[in-house]
C-alpha cells in the first residue's frame, strides 16, 4: 500500500474515531459483579471455594458473551442478575438469608444510567427472580418502587414466575438463622448479596442489586440494596452496586455518593469507591462502579468480596480475598 493512502486511511480512521468520542460513544466494554462482602473466612470450607469461583466464572462469561455482542448494559445487568439469583451459593434469590421469623423477604433494584430510568422491588416472598420484576416496574409501571403484597400482586397481574416460598430455603441458610438466634452478636455475617454493573459497547451504564438481606433481620426491614441511591445506582457518568451492612449505605447513601464523586466529582470510579469506602465504618463492605472510561472496579473494606471483573481489553478475573 503506498504511503499517501495509508496515511488517508489512518486520518479516515481517526476523524471516525473521534466523531465517535464527540458523540460520546465508546467502543470498550466492561462489567462487574459481586456475590457479596462480609466475614468470609479465609479458610472456607473444602468445595465451596471452588464452587463461588465456578459460579462467578460462569456468570461473568455470559456478561463477556453479551457485551461482546452488543447488547445493552441494563440488559446485561438484569440477565446477570437473574444467574446470580438462580445460584443458591448467594444471598439472593433461591439461597436467600432467612429472617427473624424464619421467612424470606427478598428485594431488587435495577438502574439505567443513560435514562436515569429505574425500578425496585421489596419484601417479596414469592417472585422466583426480583431483579425481573424491578426491570418490570421501572418498564411499565410509571413508579420505581412497589413493596409487599402491592408488588406480588403486580408480579402476578403480568404472568411472573412465583413460587412457593419454601423455593429459596437451603440447609446453609437456616444453620445461619439457628446460629444467629443462638448469639446475635456472634454471627460474623458473610454477605452474599450479588450485583453487576455494566458498560456496553454505545458507553451506556447500567447497575442492578438483588439480595434477601440480613440473616435475622426484623420482618419488614428494608435494607440499601432496592434503595435507589443507596445499595443501587447509575447515572451517565458511573454504575454503582454495593453489599455489606445496609443500614450504613443507606445512612452514607453510597452509591450516589460514588457517582457523583467519579463523574461531576471528576475522580472517576476507583478513587471515588475508595473516598466512600473510607468515609464510611470500618468494614462496612464492598463496592463494585465503571465509569464512561475506566476498568471495572471492584473494592472491598470487609473481610473479602466474591467480585469478578471482565472487559474487551482482555482483563477476565474472579476473586474473593485480597486485593485487586
Ligand atoms: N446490603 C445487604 C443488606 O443490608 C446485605 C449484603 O450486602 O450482604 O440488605
Amino acid at each position: 500500500m503506498n504511503t499517501i493512502l495509508q496515511q488517508w486511511i489512518t486520518g479516515q480512521v481517526l476523524l471516525v474515531s473521534s466523531r465517535l468520542m464527540s458523540a460520546g460513544i465508546t467502543r470498550d466494554w466492561g462489567v462487574a459483579i459481586h456475590g457479596g462482602a462480609g466475614s468470609i473466612p479465609v479458610e472456607m470450607p473444602p468445595g465451596r471455594r471452588d464452587e463461588c469461583m465456578a459460579a462467578l466464572k460462569g456468570i461473568l462469561d455470559l456478561g463477556v458473551q453479551l457485551l461482546s455482542a452488543g447488547t445493552a448494559a441494563v440488559d446485561v445487568a438484569e440477565q446477570l442478575v437473574t444467574g446470580l439469583e438462580d445460584e443458591p451459593l448467594f444471598n439472593a434469590g433461591r439461597g436467600s438469608v432467612f429472617n427473624i421469623d424464619g421467612e424470606h423477604e427478598l428485594e431488587a433494584a435495577i438502574m439505567d444510567g443513560s435514562s436515569l430510568d429505574c425500578g425496585a422491588a421489596a419484601g417479596l416472598r414469592t417472585v422466583r427472580n426480583p431483579i425481573r420484576l424491578a426491570r418490570c416496574i421501572m418498564d411499565h409501571t410509571g413508579h420505581v418502587m412497589l413493596a409487599g403484597s402491592g408488588a406480588e400482586e403486580y408480579a402476578q397481574s403480568i404472568g411472573m414466575e412465583r413460587v412457593d416460598p419454601s423455593w429459596f430455603d437451603t440447609d446453609r441458610r437456616l444453620a445461619e438463622l439457628e446460629r444467629y438466634k443462638a448469639e446475635p452478636a456472634t454471627l460474623e455475617q458473610e454477605g452474599s448479596t450479588v450485583g453487576a454493573v455494566v458498560r456496553d459497547v454505545e458507553g451506556r451504564l447500567a447497575s442492578a442489586t438483588s439480595t434477601g438481606g440480613m440473616t435475622g433481620k426484623m420482618a419488614g426491614r428494608i435494607g440499601d440494596s432496592p434503595l435507589v441511591g443507596c445499595g443501587t445506582y447509575a447515572d451517565e457518568g458511573c454504575a454503582v452496586s454495593c453489599t455489606g451492612r445496609g443500614e450504613d449505605f443507606v445512612r452514607h447513601v453510597a452509591a450516589h455518593k460514588v457517582a457523583l464523586l467519579a463523574g461531576s466529582g471528576g475522580l472517576g470510579a476507583r478513587a471515588a469507591v475508595e473516598r466512600v469506602l473510607r468515609m464510611m465504618p470500618d468494614a462496612a463492605g464492598g463496592i463494585i462502579a465503571i465509569d464512561r472510561e475506566g476498568v471495572p472496579v471492584a473494592l472491598f473494606s470487609s473481610r473479602g468480596m466474591y467480585r469478578g471483573r471482565a472487559d474487551s481489553t482482555g482483563l477476565f478475573e474472579t476473586l474473593i480475598h485480597g486485593e485487586e
